[in-house]
């Protein structure tokens, strides 16, 4: 756990005020803004959380080269899991990819503890989905709700313009 926080203190150190940046989606037909995220630590999570799917879409890229090149290798005689970079990549993905899930699940805990009561109310009204949109605006995302726009367009309707 040590080494983990020291990471995270670092990497949350790293990010400068200015890399802060909010999610691009808009809010939803479906989705009812149930307040903001103001508290720059939980945004700087977000972040961080950005980064490391964007080094893990990398590295899953690389990892694949990098077992299409070496195919074969695995089962030869002179395969060594501790110096193949096969495996190396293996190890390293895995750390990364629970390292992610961690910040994931810090930033969502982060999130909802953030929120008032009645935020949490309508969150549990909406079916309990939280999500987190353009300008930091928190959403509570109304499962199987289907607004009237997005039925018309699922079958096909023409829209009028009143919605
Ligand atoms: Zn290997």
């Amino acid at each position: 756990m040590g080494k983990f926080m020291q990471w995270m203190r670092n990497e949350l150190e790293g990010i400068k005020l200015a890399d802060v940046k909010s999610p691009d989606q808009e809010v939803g037909d479906n989705e009812e803004v149930i307040g903001t995220l103001t508290d720059t630590d939980l945004q700087k999570l977000r972040v961080l959380s950005v980064r490391l799917d964007r080094q893990i879409e990398t590295l899953t890229k690389e990892h694949a080269h990098k077992a299409i090149d070496m195919m074969g290798a695995e089962d030869g005689p002179d395969h060594n899991k501790e110096t193949c970079e096969v495996c190396t990549m293996a190890r390293n993905h895995a750390v990364l990819g629970d390292k992610k899930d961690a910040v994931n699940a810090l930033f969502w805990t982060g999130l909802r503890h953030e929120l008032p009561e009645e935020a949490l109310m309508k969150l549990q009204k909406a079916g309990g989905t939280v999500g987190i949109r353009k300008d930091w605006k928190i959403v509570a995302c109304h499962e199987g709700r289907r607004s009237l726009r997005e039925a018309l367009l699922a079958f096909g309707l023409p829209i009028p313009v009143s919605i």
